[in-house]
C-alpha cells in the first residue's frame, strides 16, 4: 500500500537549510529560515523563559492530561495580550494549538465547518505554508495583490480592489505585521480601509500573528489586529509563541475565535474542542505553561518584554545599517524600504538569478523569492551582503 505513494516536492526553505549545512565555504552567511538569531548567529533561550522552566521544574507536581482546549490560564493570558482593552471573554473561544500552524490548519478547518463552501483570500505572496495547508484541505484560494514590486511597499489599491471580490462565506486572511515574505505592512489608516471593505464584503477575517512584538512593539504590533476586531463581528486569529517566546520547539500557539453573542461562542468553543479530540486530542502544554508563567508573573514578564525589545531593537538596527551601507554603494536611496519594512523579513526584489549569484558567488543563503532573514545579519556581514546585492545587480 505505501508503495502507492507519490514522492512530495520539499518545501522549498527547508531544503535551502540541507544545503547551506552542505556548503563548505568559509563565511557562509545563512539568511534563509525564519528564525531569529543573536549577532553570533545563536538561537538564544529568553533568560525569562529559562526562569519560568526552573520554576515549573520545581513546582509542576503532575503531567497528567490537561484541557482538551489547553489550560484556561493561558487562553486567558494569550487573549489579553492580542486583544489589550478588547479582551471580552463572553466574545471569545479560544483553543490552544499545536503552534501557530496548528491555530492556522484548525482555524481553516473551523471556518470550513461554519462555511463549507468557502474560499479563502490570500496576500500574493504570503508564507507557503498557508497556501500548501489550504491546498491540501481542498480549499479554493484566491490571491490579492500586495506587494508593489515596483516600491516594495505595499499595492494597497490593488489589495482593497481584490478584497472587494470577497463575499460573506469567505475568508480573507490577513497578516497582523511583519508580513512573511515581504516585510511591507499596512498603515493604520489603511487597517481601517480594510476594516471598511472587510464589513462591506461580509467575509470573515482570519489574521495570522506570528511576530507580535517583531515589528514595532508589543502594543504596536496588534494595532491592525484590534481594529479589525473593533470594527468587525466575527474575526478569526491565530497566534504563534514561536518568534516572540522564542519556543519554537514547544509548539505553542493559539486560535481564537470572535463572535457577536455567547451562543456563537459556545457554539465554536465546542467546535474547536472537536477539532483538537480529531486532529491529536490534548494540545502541548510545556510552551503554553511557560508563557503562561511569564505573562502572569510581573517580574519575568517585564524581563521578556525587555529582551524582546532588545531582540526587536537589534533587528532595526541591522535594517538601519543595511539601507545605509547600500545608500552608499549604489549612490542612491532605492534601497531605504529595507529601513521601512518591518519584522524578520525583507524582500528585495531581486531575480532569481540574482539570488543564485549572490549565493554561488559570496556563499550568501536567500529565499529564492529574495527573501532575506535580517536576523540571520550581524555587524560583519551586513557590508558583505551590501557588496554582494550591488555586484549582482540589483
Ligand atoms: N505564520 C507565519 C506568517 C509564519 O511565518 C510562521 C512561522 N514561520 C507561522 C505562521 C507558524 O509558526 P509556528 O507554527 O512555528 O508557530
Amino acid at each position: 500500500m505505501l508503495s502507492n505513494l507519490k514522492p512530495q516536492d520539499p518545501d522549498k526553505i527547508l531544503a535551502l537549510m540541507g544545503e547551506f549545512k552542505a556548503d563548505t565555504r568559509q563565511g557562509k552567511i545563512d539568511l534563509g529560515v525564519g528564525v531569529y538569531k543573536d549577532a553570533t548567529g545563536h538561537t538564544p533561550i529568553m533568560r525569562a523563559v529559562k526562569a519560568a522552566e526552573k520554576r515549573l521544574q520545581e513546582n509542576e507536581t503532575s503531567k497528567s492530561y490537561t484541557v482538551l482546549v489547553g489550560e484556561p490560564a493561558y487562553r486567558d493570558a494569550m487573549a489579553k495580550m492580542i486583544l489589550g482593552d478588547l479582551y471580552a471573554p463572553e466574545r471569545i473561544a479560544t483553543l490552544a494549538t499545536v503552534g501557530g500552524t496548528g491555530a492556522l490548519r484548525q482555524g481553516f478547518e473551523l471556518a470550513r465547518m461554519a462555511s463549507p463552501d468557502m474560499r479563502v483570500f490570500y496576500s500574493n505572496p504570503t508564507w507557503p505554508n498557508h497556501t500548501s495547508i489550504l491546498k491540501w484541505m481542498g480549499v479554493e484560494t484566491v490571491p490579492y495583490r500586495y506587494f508593489d514590486d515596483a516600491t516594495r511597499g505595499v499595492d494597497f489599491e490593488g489589495m482593497k480592489a481584490d478584497l472587494a471580490q470577497a463575499k460573506k462565506g469567505d475568508v480573507i486572511l490577513l497578516h497582523g505585521c511583519c508580513h512573511n515574505p515581504t516585510g511591507a505592512n499596512l498603515t493604520v489608516a489603511q487597517w481601517n480601509e480594510v476594516a471598511d471593505i472587510v464589513e462591506r464584503t461580509g467575509a470573515t477575517p482570519m489574521i495570522d500573528l506570528a511576530y507580535q512584538g517583531f515589528g514595532d512593539g508589543l502594543e504596536e504590533d496588534a494595532e491592525g489586529t484590534r481594529i479589525i476586531v473593533k470594527r468587525i463581528p466575527e474575526v478569526l486569529i491565530a497566534a504563534s509563541c514561536s518568534k516572540n517566546f522564542g519556543i519554537y520547539r514547544e509548539r505553542s500557539g493559539i486560535l481564537l475565535a470572535l463572535t457577536s453573542d455567547p451562543a456563537a461562542r459556545d457554539l465554536a468553543q465546542g467546535a474547536m474542542a472537536f477539532l483538537n479530540r480529531q486532529t491529536y486530542s490534548f494540545p502541548p502544554d510545556h510552551g503554553a505553561r511557560i508563557v503562561t508563567t511569564i505573562l502572569t508573573d510581573d517580574a519575568l514578564r517585564a524581563d521578556w518584554k525587555a529582551e524582546l525589545e532588545e531582540v526587536r531593537g537589534g533587528m532595526l538596527r541591522l535594517r538601519a545599517n543595511l539601507a545605509s551601507e547600500l545608500r552608499t554603494l549604489s549612490g542612491s536611496n532605492r534601497f531605504d524600504f529595507i529601513e521601512e519594512h518591518r519584522g524578520m523579513f525583507s524582500r528585495l526584489g531581486a531575480t532569481p538569478e540574482q539570488v543564485k549569484k549572490i549565493k554561488d558567488e559570496f556563499a550568501i543563503y536567500l529565499v529564492g523569492d529574495s527573501r532575506l532573514n535580517i536576523a540571520g545579519l550581524n555587524d560583519e556581514s551586513v557590508p558583505i551582503l551590501a557588496r554582494a546585492i550591488i555586484d549582482a545587480g540589483v
